[in-house]
């Protein structure tokens, strides 16, 4: 049996009758820039994750870039995060100009630890950017306390959670602003590079759009420098049927970890993954901790099974971040999280069948 980490194919073939229409629509349009569809999915996306506004964007990196360049973050500045996420999100700081502050993370959720962050601000410090991994949402009431104490801005990368929420509250609308991703395996992907950024301050919302405009206001005249961080009208036309159709796939996603999480319950070497008691999850990925990592992984694919590792090496210990001056050890639990945890398959169209096969063969991995 094949159980490949992602299958968009069969997604597609779920909804395919609702999306070649919508996409036909704007080809006979020819409407492809800031075509009615791209506000139509601000609408949406600001409804469905509590929020005043949103600005449909270029990608979750160029969401991240957008936000730190409008809340005029830049060189001499100081930004919180954590070393254990995708390189976009200290990559974007970093692109700012800004200088990201690394704080080490819980060993549970694999998020940033809030106990961690105010020992970290200085009086450089702007904003703690906060990554709900997995599709978790980090520690917000603990972060925001902090931020507020000090007057720091939050930027949710929210690009992993959307629709996530924490005591009832959304991703990305807790913070100063949220930052979404559609790239394709996100569980609202699109058929591209997409984000939005959301927000409940509709006059950040203004500026946001200005600075995906080049920071353009009226047309041609410019008060300050943006970008091109655009969204298609081609993946907002995909993404308006998709989003229709995001609960019940998260809904699935969450079936599926269930349905793990009991095949593992009486594994003692497999770490399931921890949902805090205020939390939904909404499990983009499904990351287990389990010894002999590498091995397993290298067991799973002659066994035509996918995984993946999120993520292999820490941020603080990337080459490219060498000039920041952090080395090995300084942030234990994401190096160790690194070293041990793989991502099994948990996307929304899994047979009970393929988890059951997938659980067996870790475990059989396990008695060897
Ligand atoms: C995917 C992702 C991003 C970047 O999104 P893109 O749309 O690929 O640019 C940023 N942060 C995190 C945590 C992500 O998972």
């Amino acid at each position: 049996m094949n159980v490949p980490l992602l299958d968009l194919k069969a997604q597609y073939a779920t909804i395919k009758d609702e999306i070649d229409p919508a996409m036909q629509a704007v080809m006979d349009s020819q409407y492809f820039i800031n075509g009615p569809e791209v506000k139509e999915l601000e609408r949406r996306v600001a409804e469905y994750s509590q929020c005043a506004a949103a600005v449909g964007v270029s990608s979750g990196t160029d969401a991240l870039l957008c936000s730190l360049m409008t809340l005029g973050i830049g060189p001499g500045d100081e930004v919180i995060t954590t070393p254990y996420t995708f390189f976009a999100t200290a990559g974007s700081i970093w692109r700012s100009g800004a200088r990201p502050v690394f704080v080490d993370i819980e060993p549970d959720t694999f998020n940033i630890d809030p106990a961690k962050i105010a020992s970290a601000v200085t009086n450089k410090t702007k904003a703690i950017m906060p990554v709900h991994l997995f599709g978790q949402m980090a520690d917000m009431d603990a972060i925001c306390a902090v931020a507020r104490d000090r007057g720091l801005f939050v930027i949710e990368d929210a690009a992993q959670a959307i629709g996530a929420t924490t005591k009832g509250r959304k991703a990305g609308s807790i913070g100063t602003v949220g930052c979404f991703s559609f790239f394709p395996s996100k569980n609202l992907g699109g058929m591209g590079d997409g984000g939005m950024v959301t927000t409940q301050d509709a006059d950040l919302a203004d500026r946001l759009a200005q600075c995906r405009n080049h920071g353009s206001e009226p047309k041609y005249y410019h008060k300050w420098v943006g970008a091109n961080f655009r969204l298609d009208t081609l993946q907002a036309a995909g993404l308006i049927v998709k989003l229709r159709h995001l609960d019940d796939w998260s809904a699935s996603r969450r079936a599926n970890a269930a349905r793990y999480n009991e095949l593992f319950a009486d594994v003692e070497e497999v770490v399931t993954p921890t949902v805090r008691g205020d939390n939904v999850m909404i499990y983009n990925q499904y990351v287990i901790r389990i010894p002999r990592r590498d091995a397993l992984q290298a067991f799973l694919t002659d066994s035509s099974i996918g995984s993946a590792i999120y993520y292999p090496l820490s941020l603080h210990e990337q080459e490219c971040f060498s000039p920041l001056g952090y080395s090995r050890g300084d942030f234990p639990e994401s190096e160790r999280a690194a070293g041990e945890t793989i991502a099994l398959p948990i996307y929304p169209e899994l047979t009970d069948e393929q988890i059951l096969h997938v659980a067996s063969k870790v475990k059989e991995f396990l008695a060897t």
